[in-house]
């Protein structure tokens, strides 16, 4: 009898039970994955599903499920070990190099998930950096970033969201004393679904010299020239460190991180969530292989993409709905208290949509909404119900 262990236990009960009473304990849904945008509820119900980040279509491409397959059969379940030690297959260079070609950067390095990329790499990097950093952060930006500066107990100095002139002030007021300065953001927002100002943070970061950390989770796949995101179109030579994920619109799973040689050789030596954990497996390598062949193709199903979203838009503010700015696949309906985004989901649940409600604390009280984030696997009709759907909210 441990009565540590009883305690603890109690007190995990007495946290849920917490939750419950503010209607935010979150439960696990199994959902199968259909073709289309669509998924199964398993009671024999189909809904179409606009949470996903699936936003090409690619998870479930034909392409993309058999080179996992191929991968798999040919090189195995898993890989052996860590990529320092024996893990580092031909095929893992392989997807480096042509996701560095794909960002027009010198070189790309491998990840097992956005998360472990940024709460990794920016203690990595503020520890290379050898001396005092200041960090200038997007107030929205995501939790895997404030994970990262927080592992590195590097306060931010965080500044308005997607507000330039507020950015300048703080570069004004904090005086330099030859401290490397750093400034976080993503490129687009994962909740907002507004874009940063890219060209003007390079303004701003040359005018103060200052350095990028760019998170083009959602923008990879998406925007900039052939979906490599918007980064892709600063520069050559921008001072910017530029990750994104492959689990998103690639329909794979991991991250990267993108940019000089120095950069990644540096990584290799010194980041511990990339020296300290399994290579990504076959499987994934197969999948990101036949992504990166399709993606740069796929303009035709990136402006159908936007266009539904511009729609989708349309209608919720028709209705009076905040959009936060969006201008992407991504598009918030602004319902403000949380119990009318949980109505809102309902209504679309009934209509036949997957729209799952976002409340705090992933946004701020009052802030509630539904993320609807589009797929270029919906068809016209799944937009046209959605519109429908969006009118009926009450
Ligand atoms: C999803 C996401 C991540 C995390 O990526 P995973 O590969 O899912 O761990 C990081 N940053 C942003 C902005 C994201 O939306």
């Amino acid at each position: 009898m441990n009565r540590a262990w009883t305690e603890f236990l109690m007190r995990l009960d007495d946290a849920l039970d917490e939750a419950g009473e503010l209607n935010r304990r979150r439960a696990l849904r199994p959902l199968g994955r259909l073709p289309g945008g669509r998924v199964s509820l398993g009671d024999g119900r189909v809904l179409i599903d606009v949470s996903s980040n699936d936003y090409l279509g690619l998870a479930l491409h034909p392409k993309v499920r058999l080179r996992a397959a191929e991968y798999a059969e040919q090189l195995g379940g898993g890989a052996p070990a860590s990529r320092l030690v024996s893990g580092t297959l031909p095929e893992h260079l392989e997807v480096e190099q042509r996701l560095a070609a794909f960002k027009r950067t010198e070189a790309a390095l491998l990840f097992a998930s956005g998360w472990q990329a940024n709460a990794s790499v920016l203690p990595a990097l503020i520890e290379l950096m050898a001396g005092p950093v200041k960090v200038f952060a997007d107030r929205l930006n995501h939790a895997s970033l404030h994970a990262g500066l927080a592992q590195a107990g590097q306060r931010q100095i965080r500044f308005r969201h997607n507000d330039l002139d507020h950015l300048e002030r703080q570069l004004q007021a904090a005086e330099n004393h030859g401290r490397t300065r750093l400034i976080v953001t993503e490129s687009v927002f994962s909740m907002d679904g507004d874009r940063a100002d890219l060209e003007g943070l390079l303004q701003l970061a040359n005018r103060y010299d200052t350095l990028l950390y760019i998170d083009e989770a959602h923008a990879t796949g998406v925007l900039g020239p052939g979906g490599a995101g918007l980064a892709a179109a600063l520069p050559k030579g921008a001072p910017a460190i530029v990750m994104g994920t492959l689990g998103k619109a690639l329909g794979g799973f991991g991250a990267y991180v993108a940019g000089p040689r120095t950069l990644t050789d540096a990584l290799v030596q010194r980041c511990g969530g990339f020296i300290y954990s399994t290579a990504p497996p076959p499987a994934v390598l197969g999948a990101l292989d036949a992504a990166l062949d399709l993606v740069p193709g796929m303009d035709a199903e990136r402006e159908r993409l936007l266009a539904a979203a511009a729609r989708v838009r349309a209608a919720a503010e028709a209705r009076d709905f905040a959009t936060f700015g969006s201008t992407t696949q991504i598009t918030p309906v602004g319902l403000g208290e949380e119990t009318r985004a949980l109505d809102a989901m309902k209504t679309l649940e009934d209509a036949g949509l997957l729209a799952v409600a976002i409340r705090p604390p992933t946004v701020p009280e009052g802030a509630s909404r539904l993320r609807i984030s589009l797929s270029a696997a919906h068809d016209d009709q799944a937009i046209d119900r959605l519109v429908e759907a969006i009118g009926a909210i009450r």
